[in-house]
């Protein structure tokens, strides 16, 4: 009896000891403000929040005003072209700031912090702080180190590190739509890509923290969430479960739960509640996952599917391990399943060597899917990556620039024959608020993703569901009213 009372006792002091040590630590630090600024994608911003999170267990508030902030971080992307510029820039803005403010800590997170750790921390001495993405954990006491007077640095990765256990504190939030994380860094290699080095090795979180964040989410009044990792499609989780005690040769199993298992987890807390997710890698997105899609209603008919190239060449120098014809067979796969989806995509034009002849593949591509929408780029090198390693950047800026402006009119065309063939029907919409032009008019999102704007009436608020009916559209939005 003794012996399981003793394990039990050093538990419960355990965490009396941690809770002790938190209410001090929250004490010190009463009302300290912090401001965080993310750029990048959707899993910078949803990392903030659990940086916002970790410290407000430490007493820090958040504020959307960095002049009266005690704490400043910039969440920090390396994707685009110049985004070491201009979070030079920003720094430098936020130094004039530590005048007034001696006691200001500045510090960088996210994405660019390996990179540029010694540049801005000890050559050009703009911050305090580096934190790499798996490191948020040691906030605490890095900044602990900033007050004591010195500089502050952890950027290792981690092959465990999900922030599971962490409930995010939900940043410029509308109560409506929430950003869930279900994994961290990617173990694929495309080869224009810095992520993989970035953020690291490819890990899943337990599918018992992702449903309760997402019940917690609905019970606050939250409508919608969006699943997100880097390539969704690869999320695993293997956990042991316990079989009967009678069968003494395997009384553990493996169970093992996959994107699909976790989409039907997420879509059965509630019909009310609608699910997203980003984002789907070509390679991994199985019939499964679709079927699951058009099993739930609440599970969004949408699909983003990078495509990046048309051409089979190009896409392995890019290293995405699919071809043309594997490509066309998912959209295929997607149209016979999800009759209804709306599918986006990302086009990188003027990958090295890529000849007129590749690029009219891509273009081609585009005629055969006809995307609802795109994000389109121009071919630009980031230090660090594959294609930086192995191949010239030899596609003249101005040859890229025509294939953009190609392949841009041409989505053009798409997105707006997508929204025309939507007039007529109605669109089952989550109000998210007045639409940025007139507050005589409410704003939402239909299944497939698109902006609807209609009259703002009696009985229907935001966070509720309408039946909107399309009379009109434009490139980017529809327009109707609620019947
Ligand atoms: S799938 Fe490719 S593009 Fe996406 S994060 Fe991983 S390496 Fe980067």
């Amino acid at each position: 009896m003794m012996d399981l009372l003793i394990p039990d006792k050093t538990h419960d002091e355990s965490r009396q000891g941690e809770a002790l040590m938190l209410k001090a630590e929250a004490a010190k630090n009463n009302g300290r403000k912090l401001y965080i600024e993310s750029y990048g994608c959707a899993m910078n911003f949803s990392d903030s929040e659990i940086v916002a999170s970790i410290l407000a267990e430490r007493g820090f508030e958040t504020t959307p005003d960095y002049s009266v902030a005690d704490v400043i971080f910039i969440n920090t992307c390396s994707i685009r072209e110049n985004a070491e510029q201009r979070v030079r820039n920003r720094l430098k803005e936020f130094t004039v700031a530590k005048v007034k403010n001696p006691g200001l800590v500045v510090g960088v997170l996210g994405c660019m912090a390996e990179r540029l750790k010694s540049k801005f921390l000890e050559e050009e001495k703009l911050v305090d702080v580096v934190v790499g993405p798996d490191a948020y954990r040691d906030l605490p006491n890095l900044i602990d180190r900033v007050d004591d007077g010195q500089k502050a640095v952890n950027v290792l990765l981690s092959r465990e590190e999900t922030y599971a256990d962490i409930s995010p504190v939900r940043l410029n939030s509308n109560g409506i739509n929430a950003f869930v994380s279900i994994m961290r860094g990617c173990d694929n290699m495309c080869s224009f890509c810095v992520v993989p080095f970035t953020r690291g090795r490819e890990r899943s979180r337990d599918p018992k923290s992702i449903v309760a964040e997402c019940q917690d989410l609905f019970d606050k009044g939250y409508r919608e969430v969006t699943l997100l990792g880097q390539n969704v499609d690869s999320y695993k989780w293997k956990s042991k479960a316990e079989g009967s005690e009678s069968d003494a040769i395997s009384s553990v199993s493996e169970a093992e739960t996959n994107f699909a298992n976790l989409l039907e987890m997420v879509a059965l807390i509630s019909p009310d509640l609608r699910v997203r997710f980003s984002t789907s890698h070509p390679k991994d997105i199985t019939d499964e996952v679709l079927y699951a899609i058009n099993k739930y209603d609440n599970i969004c008919n949408y699909i983003h599917l990078p495509v990046q190239s048309g051409n089979s060449r190009i896409l392995d120098l890019m290293n995405r391990t699919y071809d043309r014809e594997w490509y066309i067979n998912r959209i295929d796969a997607i149209r016979r399943i999800i009759p209804d989806c709306a599918i986006s995509t990302d086009v990188i034009t003027g990958f090295c060597s890529e000849t007129d002849e590749e690029h009219k593949d891509t273009v081609s591509m585009m005629d055969y899917v006809k995307y609802d929408f795109a994000y389109m780029f121009k071919y630009s090198e980031r230090p660090g990556t594959l294609a930086a390693k192995r191949y010239a950047d030899d596609i003249p800026e101005e040859v890229k620039q025509k294939r953009l402006t190609e392949i841009v009119a041409k989505q053009q065309e798409y997105s707006f024959y997508r929204m025309q063939a939507r007039i007529g029907r109605v669109e089952r919409v989550l109000i998210e608020g007045f639409s940025k032009k007139s507050d005589k008019d409410y704003c939402g999102r239909s299944d497939q993703n698109a902006m609807v704007i209609f009259p703002v009436g009696e009985g229907y608020k935001p966070g509720e569901y309408v039946n909107v009916l399309i009379e009109r559209s434009t490139t980017a939005t529809l327009i109707g009213r609620v019947v």
